[in-house]
């Protein structure tokens, strides 16, 4: 490639001024086993299933093939709102570029497959309970429409990592795990803050062409890069509105964990909501302030674009036309927002009108803590002529986490009611709105106790739960999965910590 990479082999954690990568190999594992596999994905990239040990070898990073250049990239980033310097792929080494039978081509990057320069004061492993989280996770997004990073394959290492969080009742060792994740870039926001930290303008320069050549080709020619900036700033704007329309916290956007695609990237302490709150943050290290709970990712994701604008600003003349680009992400996001809104409600077009309503539902899901993707799912079926207060308080108790008090069951039937009026006023059939209700609204998604389950599952040797959770996650909006078409148990409440569980690495 055009980059100056760093090519010393050296895999001593430090800084590396100068260069976007540093060359570095995957150290090996103890005894590498595939514990689950992709297969529709695999078929898409044109890759066969591991058959013989040398290719379970490659997956968790024992065996380098000649054709391979492995290399972890460098990248900067923003936590928590503080400019962190240096971060990169302390964990993740790229094993190189895959073209698929189709022709697109694809990065392909072993999590967990050791130090790297970039590990500073970490070991380079991943263990199984984060493994299992990202695998599950990236593909339950993809299935759902979500755009995302993919997972080809699980490994199991046969080692075990250290981790100082208290698991299970066992503080200590966790068992290892790779996973093989697939994109087709895993640059960030973050990637590109590194090189204008740096002040390296030529190393900055060489990053945005290759990247808009590469991964934006359709531009070209003059104000190329604010096009870029813009297409950008519009990607993120929808992947937050389809995080929101599936009810996803991602719980980690820190501006490294952003993609320069617009893909959900960096699957950590991220949650589906299980009852409805804005501010439900899966991470306990973002508590008390919350800065990522599910009701702020809008805006982060503008705060962050705000930082990608500033990296990439010494390449225009004046900053002029980039910071109009994006003060148009507010307007953007909310048209995107109440248009999805509409059609998780079946609307047939959003008026301005609509969005109060929009508003009173999300302040209903809220205030009544109603299960958010069972809701809609009752929503769907709710029957033309509305009834009485416990008609209605009936059709929806299967969303309820805790009995309603008058106040708030008059509050879910003025809610039905007006909704059921202004349903009427669609000009398309009913059937069409429950349609479009169908297709907005997933029915299984993978809640964090179901993934907490099968990796104590996993944990002890059985896979079942795993392998009906991965059937699931393949078939969301459709009903054949009803078995956990279910609120999220007590022993599982989120106060209790279960959702806080599963976030160490
Ligand atoms: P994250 O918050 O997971 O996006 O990670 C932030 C940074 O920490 C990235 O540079 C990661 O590569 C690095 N990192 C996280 N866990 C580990 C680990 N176990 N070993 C080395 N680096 C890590
Ligand atoms: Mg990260
Ligand atoms: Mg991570």
């Amino acid at each position: 490639s055009a980059f100056d990479g760093d090519d010393s082999g050296d895999l001593k954690p430090r800084q590396t001024p100068g260069v976007l990568y540093s060359k570095t190999v995957p150290t090996p594992v103890k005894k590498p086993e595939v514990l689950a596999w992709s297969e529709e994905l695999a078929q898409e990239l044109g890759i066969e299933k591991p058959t013989d040990q040398k290719d379970v070898d490659v997956l968790g990073g024992n065996h380098v093939a000649p054709s391979m250049y492995p290399y972890a990239a460098c990248y900067a980033g923003h936590q928590f709102g503080n400019w962190a310097g240096q971060l990169g792929d302390g964990r993740a080494i790229t094993l190189g570029e895959w073209e698929a039978p189709d022709g697109k081509s694809w990065e392909l990057q072993l999590k967990g497959a050791g130090m790297t320069p970039y590990s500073r004061r970490a070991d380079g492993r991943a263990v199984l309970r984060s493994s299992v989280r990202e695998y599950l996770m990236s593909e339950a997004m993809h299935y759902l429409g979500v755009p995302t990073t993919r997972a080809l394959s699980l490994v199991s290492t046969g080692d075990q990592v250290l981790r100082d969080m208290f698991y299970n009742g066992n503080p200590g060792y966790e068992p290892g795990a790779i996973v093989m994740r697939v994109a087709p870039s895993f640059l960030r926001f973050g990637s590109f803050e590194m090189p204008a930290a740096r002040r390296e303008n030529e190393n900055l320069r060489k990053l945005v062409d290759w990247t808009i050549d590469r991964y934006y080709p359709h531009l070209q020619g003059e104000g190329r890069i604010l096009a870029w900036f813009k297409e950008i700033m519009e990607k993120t704007a929808l992947l937050m509105v389809d995080w929101m329309r599936v009810g996803f916290v991602h719980g980690v956007m820190n501006t490294d964990n952003m993609s320069i695609l617009g893909l959900t990237i960096d699957y950590g302490p991220y949650s589906f909501l299980d009852d409805y709150d804005p501010d439900f943050t899966p991470n306990t290290t973002d508590l008390p302030g919350r800065r990522y709970a599910f009701g702020k990712q809008a805006n982060i994701a503008y705060w962050n674009l705000g930082c990608l604008a500033s990296a990439i600003a010494p390449l225009l003349e004046g900053t002029e036309e980039l910071v109009a680009i994006l003060e148009t992400y507010p307007d953007f996001f909310h048209g995107k927002y109440y248009a999805m809104m509409g059609d998780k409600l079946g609307l047939d077009q959003v008026q301005a009108t609509d969005q109060e309503l929009i508003t009173r539902f999300t302040q209903t899901l809220y205030t009544l803590n109603l299960d958010m993707t069972i809701f809609f799912q009752l929503l769907i079926d709710l029957p033309q002529e509305v009834g009485t207060e416990e008609d209605v308080v009936a059709h929806f108790q299967p969303s309820f986490y805790r009995d309603l008090e008058k106040g708030e069951r008059a509050m879910l039937l003025s809610l039905i009611t007006d909704y059921a009026a202004r349903l009427s006023a669609n000009t398309g059939p009913r059937e069409a709105a429950a349609q479009k209700m169908r297709k907005a609204n997933p029915r299984f998604i993978l809640r964090n106790y179901l993934l907490h389950q099968a990796i104590e599952e996993l944990e002890k040797g059985e896979n079942q739960l795993f392998l009906k959770l991965q059937a699931a996650l393949k078939d969301p909006y459709s009903r054949n999965h009803d078995e956990f078409f279910a609120k999220r148990p007590d022993w599982a409440s989120q106060k209790a910590g279960c959702s806080m569980l599963s976030c160490s690495s």
